[in-house]
This record gives structure tokens, sequence and C-alpha cells, in this order.
């Protein structure tokens, strides 16, 4: 997995400054996974129909404290909050939801035909303790469906769309965890039935010492559902024994469920039933979902269905389902495993120059391929022939162009094929041709 970002240590400092905690450079060489991972989600949101959206990185606190809830880690100890001059209050996303209901909402998408699918790809902010895969500044991509009704084939759809994008991602056999966690009426009954049992629990074992851990001892009084998705060993170990909420669920969240279940069917995906999934923020109702590949723990990506969130933050009730993806772990494990995408694209021609005036000239010719929509490269800052074709070669190119004094002179360029080494002159008026001949025949 991702290698977690390094302690910073003030006194062995080599630069003057660093990144935060937690936030790292994402360099050129990694750039091609990023490149991958942006066509990607574009690529399935212009497939399945989702619009592009770019909310702003700062929101109102209240639209977190509201919508994702007082009582999850987000909100109680993980958000970059600040005071602008203004007096406002005003937090770094720490996730994407909220915004999309908040958008939805403030720029009257009620009023268009119904869902709405919306998708997105930027940071997200998080004050937690960095560690392997895990970072306080990451990036999510996202499909959301706002709208409509709260039909099972939307909860489908955009579950697709997140394992779509894992395959895309070359990510192999990405394995689906889903729950169902009810409506706020069997949620409630449900609620009940696993306070009972723990209280039972912990009364039963508080002679014999720890029943959960420190953390979960809070929950039980904000959040006891989170209980189920702890950790810690010993809580691992009651939830064994707790009751399940699938055998809770009312009628409608039931067929609700098996509705989603039998559309993953219908495609041939595997999911797993996880009635310990619960998701760590408040607002997801019915279906939970996560995804995890073969030899990692720890999640790619996860959704559910929002349908309490537009109220929550002061809208009309308007059914919502989504997914996120994580993508800096998805990245660190196609490292890890020495999956290459490669540079984005091989058909390419690099400029070399010999001269004064063959610099100028290399340096309008690069022009002329700009226009063309000819990839080429050139160093045109070296004036050694020896180092500019040593960036040639390791750009991989197909082919180089020279242009020297003697060349200029005689109008031509020559045309050096980098695999064979055979080269030949070209006159200069025809070289935009010859190299789309040539990149084209390859
Ligand atoms: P969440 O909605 O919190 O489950 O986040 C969706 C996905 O984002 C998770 O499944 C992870 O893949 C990713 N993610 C969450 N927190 C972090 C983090 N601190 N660093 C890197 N990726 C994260």
């Amino acid at each position: 997995m991702t290698t977690p970002p390094k302690e910073k240590e003030p006194s062995k400092k080599l630069t003057p400054f660093q990144t935060p905690k937690g936030m790292r450079d994402i360099l050129p060489e990694e750039s091609p996974y990023w490149e991958k991972a942006r066509e990607s989600t574009a690529d399935i949101a212009d497939f399945y129909g989702f619009g592009y959206i770019e909310p702003p990185v700062l929101e109102n606190i209240d639209l977190f404290v509201r919508g994702v809830g007082m009582g999850t880690d987000i909100v109680e100890k993980e958000m970059y909050t600040l005071k602008t001059k203004g007096g406002d209050n005003l937090a770094l996303r720490p996730e994407f939801t909220a915004s999309m209901i908040r958008s939805f909402l403030e720029n009257g998408m009620s009023r268009m035909p119904q869902p709405v699918k919306l998708w997105y790809f930027g940071p997200v902010f998080r004050h937690e303790n960095p560690q392997s895969g895990r970072f306080r500044q990451f990036y999510q991509n996202g499909f959301e469906i706002i709208g409509g009704e709260s039909d099972p084939i939307y909860d489908a759809q955009v579950i697709v769309a997140g394992v779509r994008f894992l395959e895309a991602m070359r990510i192999k056999a990405p394995l689906i965890h889903i729950n169902s966690i009810g409506c706020r009426s069997c949620r409630a009954i449900y609620r009940k039935k696993l306070l009972d049992f723990y209280r039972k629990e912990m009364a039963a074992g508080k002679k014999k010492g720890k029943v959960v851990c420190r953390d979960c001892e809070r929950r039980m009084d904000t959040n006891v559902l989170r209980l189920l998705d702890c950790k810690d060993e010993a809580c691992v170990e009651l939830r064994g024994r707790a009751p399940s909420i699938l055998d809770s669920l009312c009628s409608p969240c039931r067929t609700h469920f098996k509705g989603v279940l039998e559309l993953l069917d219908e495609i041939g995906l595997p999911y797993m039933l996880n009635p310990y999934l619960v998701r760590g923020l408040d607002y997801y109702n019915r279906t939970v979902f996560e995804f995890y590949t073969e030899g990692e723990n720890i999640a790619l990506g996860g959704g559910g269905r929002y349908d309490y969130l537009a109220e929550l933050v002061g809208g009309k009730s308007t059914p919502a389902v989504g997914v996120a993806m994580g993508i800096d772990r998805i990245i660190g494990i196609l490292k890890d495993k020495d999956i290459d995408f490669g540079p984005r694209k091989k058909d390419k021609v690099f400029v070399v120059h010999v001269g004064e005036t063959a610099k100028k000239k290399a340096f309008a010719l690069m022009e002329e391929f700009r226009k063309a929509n000819i990839r080429a490269l050139e160093a045109l800052g070296k004036d050694s022939l020896q180092a500019q074709m040593k960036v040639a070669d390791k750009e991989e190119v197909q082919i180089a162009l020279i242009l020297g004094q003697k060349e200029i002179y005689e109008g031509v360029v020559i045309v050096r094929d980098m695999k064979t080494g055979t080269q030949e002159n070209v006159p200069i008026g025809k070289i935009v041709e010859e190299v789309r001949k040539r990149l084209h025949k390859n």
C-alpha cells in the first residue's frame, strides 16, 4: 500500500519548507495514473449520462455539521475550519456529497428533468492520523443520482459506475460489500435492539474488564450503529453475537434491498452481504456499500443512499444515492503492483537543433506541430546534440527531426527513425505532412 507521508521533524529539515503533515506533492512521474483516473471517470460519466460539477473547496461549516452529522468522526474531529475576515465560518470540504445536495438545492436542479446525475473529481481534506493509504488531503471521484424516485435501479447504477471505474483502473476482481441500514422507522427499532444488546453485554462483562473499546463506549450514546464497524478486536468479537439489521428491516426497505441485489445479479456482479457495514456518516439510509480488492483490507470506495440529506440541510425531501472512490488508494495499489499506464501517447516527434539559426527554426517548427495537433517535444535549452538526443531517447520518441546549419541552408530536415536508426532528408515545407504520415503508420 502507499507509503505513508513521513512525519515532519523540524530539527531534521533539509529544506526550509515541507508539505504539511499528511499532504504531499503529486509529481510528474505519477501523472499518467492521475490522467488515467480522470479520463476513466469522465468516460464512465459520459457513457452513463452524468454531468460534471465542480463545487468550491470551502463550504459553510454548518452544511457538514447538519449534513454529515454531529456524531461522526469527520465533523467531531477531522474538519479543517477557518473563520474569514468577514466573519464566515467555513470548512475545507471533508467529502463531496453534502456539496452536491447544496448545489442541487441552490441551483434549482429540482426543476430539471429528474433524476439529476452528477460526477466530480477533486481533493477532500480530513485531519486524520496519516498512515498507509490515509492522507489528510486526498482525492475522490464520485457519481451521484439526485431526485426522482428512491428506486433500486439508481443504487445499482452508481454501484456499477464504481465497479467500472475500478476495472478501468485495472483493479483485479473488485468486491462489493453491501448492506441495508433501513429507513428512519426500522432503523430506530434496530438501534434500540442493538443498544439493549450492548448494554446487557456491558453489564454482564463489567467485572471481566474491557467489553468494547473506549471509542465505542462513547459511541453507545452518540451513534450505536458505529459499534458494528469498529476494528478493535473485542468489538469485532462481540458484534458476532449482536442482532443483525437485516432481520429488522421493514417491508418496503426489505423490498428495496432485494431490488438492488437482483439488479446486481442480473449483470453478474459479485457482492458480499456484510451486515456490519454501516458507514461513518449519519446521512445514509437503506443501501450502503464499499469496494475492496483481494489482498487489501482498506476500502477503495464506498457510498449509499441518502434520501434524508436534502431535508437535513433545509431543502425539500429528495431521494438520492451516490458513490465516492478513493483515488490515492487505488493509485497506491497500482504503483505497489507495478501496473503502469505508461506515457499518455507514444506517437510523438522530437525536434533537435544544432546552432542558433536552427534553434529559432526549431522553435517555430514546434508551433507548426502544435497547430497540426501532433505531439512534439524539444530540449531547446540544451545546445549539445548529444544532450538533446539523450532526452529524445528517454522520452521514447519514434522520430527525431534534426536541424543544423547545413539543413537550414538546403531547406531540409533530417528525419531519423529512432527504432531503426535510418535517416533521410525531407524538405522543410513538407515536414508536418511527412511526420503525420509516419506516426499514423505505426
Ligand atoms: P468515505 O466516504 O469516507 O468512505 O470515503 C470514500 C473513499 O475515500 C474511501 O473508500 C477511501 O478509499 C477514500 N478515503 C477516505 N479517507 C481517506 C484518507 N484519509 N486518505 C485516502 N483515502 C481516503
